[in-house]
């Protein structure tokens, strides 16, 4: 199960900000942490205008309030938990329902989209099979035959959109959005934070990050990656100047049953916890939700999957994958420029140079 601890060992470890000339510690960034969305949240905002004058805290204060009020306005559209939200209703209605705000369709077009791409790797229609498995309070293990029963009512063809009406060919489908609610909202903090007077930053909801803002200097932010094998220590670190990042692992949330380890991440074909030989997934791209989404069906498809969607071209990410024999697998953009820096002598990167490893 997840434990809840800070953000600093949460699903990244915001380690400080970085330039070229080494590691800064200074007052530049006003820090706001709280819980929402299921998860530890951290909003890091420059201390300074674009033309270098103070913000005050009151703004600061404030700007931070009005994120943690998209969150929860977001929350509201999109938990399958949250009993006024609008996917809680949309899971226990028989029929169709129509939605005026359009935000809704919105990312059930991004979550069909990746679906499609993924070969249904990543699918929002897997609710049922999620509050079946339970796992985020513990389990058990379902039964096979529960499992099977579940399964015929998932698959993106059982919720239609037509114009601005969704509905429901299945009436026991149930939609989840776990996969890309937390970087969808990343996005949109973005969108809202580009809007105020606060030149750079970042935010981060568990496994989501996402960087607003470019600094004169070329700044980038340090990223701790965990290591999967020990969730409290990390195997390195990822540079991010721009863009989002979100990970995807086996131990983040999951149970133990007889010594075995059940994750929260469903492999959409048995409906069984995804066993794809990957611990880890950490997908970079321009589009928070897309990321977010990529990152849990590239953790289903497994490497070999994974890489072929990749060098196809079609979606624009870079990632990270983690193996279950400890190795680290960076896609050619991050090994190009050297984003990414192994600090974890358990492991080493495939294809690396061997001074590298
Ligand atoms: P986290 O929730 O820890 O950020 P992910 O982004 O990988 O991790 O999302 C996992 C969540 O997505 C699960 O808790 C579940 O709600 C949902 N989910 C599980 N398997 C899939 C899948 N194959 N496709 C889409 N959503 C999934
Ligand atoms: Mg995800």
């Amino acid at each position: 199960m997840k434990k809840l601890i800070p953000l600093i060992l949460s699903s990244l470890l915001l380690v400080t900000s970085f330039t070229g000339c080494g590691n800064r510690v200074t007052n530049e960034y006003y820090d706001a942490h709280f819980f929402g969305f299921d998860t530890y949240i951290t909003l890091r905002f420059a201390k300074e205008d674009a033309d270098g004058k103070a913000i005050s805290e009151e703004y600061l204060k404030n700007t931070a309030d009005e994120c943690a009020a998209i969150l929860n306005d977001i929350d509201l559209l999109l938990s399958a938990h949250n009993e006024d939200s609008q996917i809680y209703a949309l899971n226990r209605e028989i029929n169709m329902m129509v939605d005026s705000s359009g935000e809704l369709l919105s990312v059930l077009d991004t979550a069909y989209t990746i679906s499609e791409l993924t070969n249904g790797a990543y699918d929002p229609t897997l609710g049922d099979l999620v509050e079946l498995w339970n796992v985020s309070d513990g389990g058990p293990v379902p039964e096979d035959v529960e499992i099977m029963e579940s399964l015929l009512h998932t698959g993106t063809d059982k919720i239609v959109v037509k114009g601005n009406t969704i509905s429901k060919v299945d009436s026991l489908t149930k939609i989840d959005f776990g996969g890309v609610g937390k970087g969808y909202a990343t996005q949109e903090l973005l969108k809202y934070l580009s809007t105020t007077d606060i030149p750079y930053g970042l935010v981060s909801l568990g496994g989501n990050i996402g960087v607003f803002g470019t600094k004169e200097d070329g700044e980038t932010y340090k990223v701790g990656i965990k290591d999967p094998n020990d969730p409290e220590g990390i195997i390195g670190y990822l540079y991010l100047s721009n863009g989002f990042l979100s990970v995807s692992g086996d131990y983040e949330r999951y149970f133990e049953e007889d010594g075995v380890r059940y994750h929260h991440i469903i492999d959409p074909v048995t409906g069984y916890p995804a066993e794809s030989g990957l611990r880890s997934v950490a997908c970079v791209s321009s589009n928070g939700a897309a990321a977010d989404a990529l990152s849990t069906a590239l953790f289903v498809m497994g490497e070999e999957e994974a890489l072929k969607l990749y060098e196809d071209g079609t979606l624009v990410f870079e990632a990270i994958f983690v193996t279950d024999a400890n190795e680290i697998i960076l896609t050619d953009g991050l090994m190009k420029n050297g984003s990414f820096e192994l600090t974890n002598d358990n492991y080493t990167i495939f294809g690396a140079p061997a001074e590298n490893n």
